[in-house]
Order: structure tokens, then C-alpha cells, then sequence
């Protein structure tokens, strides 16, 4: 079978003129999600959680771990986890769930399942990357309305880009990163009466806030809560929950790959969800040493620091001096994230994740120095 792209570029052309050929504009255009070497440095660059488990669970998952059959495809329903997961992250009774391979995995079922001609996804700046990049990878429009200088909702603009665009899909992530604060719940509300397609509150910082909008499902039939457990201390797991009204879900169900979930995945958060309280217990150590790093940063007044409702804090230093500070870190030993190249409203602005009591103190130390 011929068709006339393939032919206009002929087999025997280089290699280079294939892959421009074929591979989307759109594609290669984007960098690549970039993720640094920590190899040897104290990360505290990726919103981990910095603990492991203790000695006897280790034991006792090393255990359950023999008997699950790797020769098995694992179960695509993950039915032995789900009721743990659905009474851990307190999702409505009525409220139906799909499981991702990780949240990101999640976002890219939402955008694949709605996008088309003249589709786009709406969401804040400065905010999570990969809504614009999966949005890019799958060909939706994406508007992008800007957060006020303190990094709270605009409301106003962002019903009037609703108005306007008619977004399929509207992210919130909240606590937002990387600002790290909540947004006003009125404004929220207001936002998911005036969207005409679905609103996502993204909670993968939930463990570290009171805040939630898991308990109102029922109250919006076009409101979907997404959640992690990446930030609990299960980053290497790979493992995001969506929950929302049963008739969305049924659709975006058929978009998942049969499998997405690992057996050992599968096993291993059983287990996590068993002994809760382990997890229950590192986060609200997190959020004490969150309070202690905040106050230990606040301590420099060169630095303006932002309010955080999660497991980073995210610090403003004086113009121009943020990749020095940055390298100096590094060079130190200690890694965060620069964001100052990353947005125009990010600049001279770093990210720090909260670590242990003593990773934390080292960074401070570090960063005395460098300043
Ligand atoms: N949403 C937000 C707001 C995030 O910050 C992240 C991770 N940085 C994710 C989703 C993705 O989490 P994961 O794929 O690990 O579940």
C-alpha cells in the first residue's frame, strides 16, 4: 500500500529527514522532561518523601513479595487493592475510580479521551508542566491564565478564558505546585459552576493539607479529584487514582492499557495501606520540618518565602542571583530545583522539598554560605 506522505520522503533519505519527516512538529519542538543526576547529592528536588520503611515491614514485604506471580499478567480491575485505596484516600461511596500509572498517566487518559479539532485544556501559570506538555503530545489547545503576584486565582480571568475558550478541561492543582499554596474554595466553586467540560482538583500534596475537595464529589457531576501516592513515600511505585462521577470514569476506563498497574505495584501499596499509620506518622513528621524549614528560611531577609501547604517551599532570592545560588548548592552537595528560567513569574525563584531533620539543617547551612 503506497500513500503520497510516504513518498515524499524517499526511504533511502538520511536519517535525519525521516525523523523530521515523520515525527510530529509539535514534538520535536519540546524538550524532553528533564530529570538531573542526584547521584552522591542530597535530593531535595523532586517532592519525595526522603524516609523508608522500618526493618520488620521491609521484612514482611519482602515476604508477600515471593508468592506474587510474576508469570501472571496482574489484575486489571486491581481488586484485592482498591477498597484499601478508596477508604485511605476517602473517596465517596458513589464515586467510581480509575487507577493510573501514576497521576501523569492520568492526565494523559483525560487528554487523550477529549481531544480533537479545536479542543483545548485550561489551567493556571505557574503551575504543574505536564499539563501543557501532555496537552502538546496530544494535540489540544492550552491556555494558560496567570496566577496574581501572590500566586492566588484570578478568578475574574479565569471565568473569562472559560467564557472564551470553552475548555474541555480545567487543572487545579492544590496545593498548586510549585507555589505551594491553596487556592480560595470560592474561587474554585465559581470555576467549576462556569466550566462547560470537566474541572480536575489535582491533590497529589494532599497529605500535607487539610484541604480536599474528595468529600464534594457528589455535589458536582463535572468535578474529578485526582490523588497520588508518589508523595506519601511511594514515588518508585508509580500509582495515581482518579475519582469522580461513575459515568466519566466508564469512558476514560477504556482509554487505560489493560495492565497499567504492576503486580508488584499492586502488592507493594497493599501493603503501605495495611500499615497507614507508618506513612500517616512520615508525613506529619514532613509537615513539623516543613514549619522549621520555613522559619529557618524566613531567618534570611534577603529571601522572600512563600507559604507552603505542601512538602516544598518555594523561596524568592535577590534579582539575578539565582543559578549562583543554585550551583553553589550543588557544589555543596545538595540539590533543589531552579525555577527561574521555568516561568516569567518564577524568576529568581528556587524550590526546596522538605527532607529529613538533618538534610534539612544541611541545606540551611549551604545555603548560609552561598548567600
Ligand atoms: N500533579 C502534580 C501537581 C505534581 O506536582 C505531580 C508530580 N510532580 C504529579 C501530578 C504527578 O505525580 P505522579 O505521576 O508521580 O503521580
Amino acid at each position: 500500500m503506497t500513500d503520497k506522505t510516504s513518498s515524499l520522503v524517499p526511504r533511502s533519505s538520511s536519517l535525519r529527514d525521516r525523523v523530521a519527516h515523520w515525527i510530529r512538529p509539535a514534538i520535536r519542538a519540546i524538550d524532553a522532561y528533564h530529570v538531573p543526576d542526584a547521584e552522591g547529592l542530597v535530593k531535595l528536588d523532586a517532592m519525595e518523601n526522603p524516609y523508608g520503611w522500618p526493618p520488620e515491614m521491609v521484612e514482611e514485604w519482602l515476604l508477600r513479595l515471593r508468592s506474587v506471580p510474576l508469570n501472571r499478567y496482574p489484575d486489571p480491575a486491581a481488586r484485592h487493592l482498591l477498597p484499601a485505596l478508596r477508604q485511605a484516600m476517602g473517596v465517596p461511596a458513589d464515586a467510581g475510580i480509575l487507577l493510573g500509572n501514576g497521576s501523569d498517566e492520568l492526565i494523559q487518559i483525560l487528554m487523550l479521551a477529549v481531544a480533537g479539532e479545536g479542543r483545548c485544556v485550561l489551567t493556571v501559570e505557574p503551575g504543574f508542566v505536564m499539563y501543557r506538555m501532555i496537552a502538546t503530545f496530544t494535540g489540544l489547545g492550552y491556555v494558560g491564565v496567570p496566577l496574581r503576584e501572590d500566586y492566588s486565582l484570578d478568578a475574574e480571568a479565569i471565568l473569562a478564558a472559560i467564557d472564551a475558550h470553552q475548555p474541555a478541561l480545567i487543572f487545579l492543582a492544590c496545593p498548586n505546585n510549585p507555589t505551594g499554596n491553596v487556592f480560595d474554595r470560592e474561587a474554585v466553586r465559581a470555576i467549576i459552576e462556569r466550566a462547560p467540560g470537566l474541572v480536575i482538583l489535582d491533590e497529589a500534596y494532599h497529605a500535607f493539607t487539610d484541604h480536599t475537595w474528595m468529600p464534594e464529589l457528589p455535589a458536582h457531576d463535572n468535578l474529578l479529584v485526582m490523588r497520588t501516592v508518589s508523595k506519601m513515600g511511594l514515588a518508585g511505585l508509580r500509582l495515581g487514582l482518579l475519582a469522580g462521577a461513575p459515568e466519566w470514569i466508564a469512558e476514560l476506563d477504556k482509554l487505560r492499557l489493560p495492565y497499567n498497574i504492576n503486580v508488584l505495584t499492586q502488592e507493594t501499596a497493599r501493603l503501605a495501606l495495611e500499615r497507614h499509620d507508618v506513612l500517616a506518622a512520615q508525613t506529619r513528621q514532613i509537615r513539623a520540618d516543613r514549619h522549621i524549614l520555613y522559619n529557618g528560611l524566613r531567618e534570611f531577609p534577603e529571601l522572600t518565602v512563600y507559604p507552603s501547604e505542601a512538602n516544598f517551599i518555594l523561596f524568592r532570592v535577590p534579582p539575578g542571583r539565582a543559578d549562583a545560588i543554585f550551583d553553589g548548592l550543588k557544589a555543596q552537595g545538595i540539590l533543589i530545583k531552579n525555577l527561574s528560567h521555568a516561568h516569567p513569574a518564577l524568576q529568581d525563584c528556587l524550590r526546596v522539598t522538605v527532607g529529613t531533620e538533618a538534610e534539612n539543617e544541611r541545606f540551611l547551612t549551604a545555603l548560609r554560605k552561598v548567600l
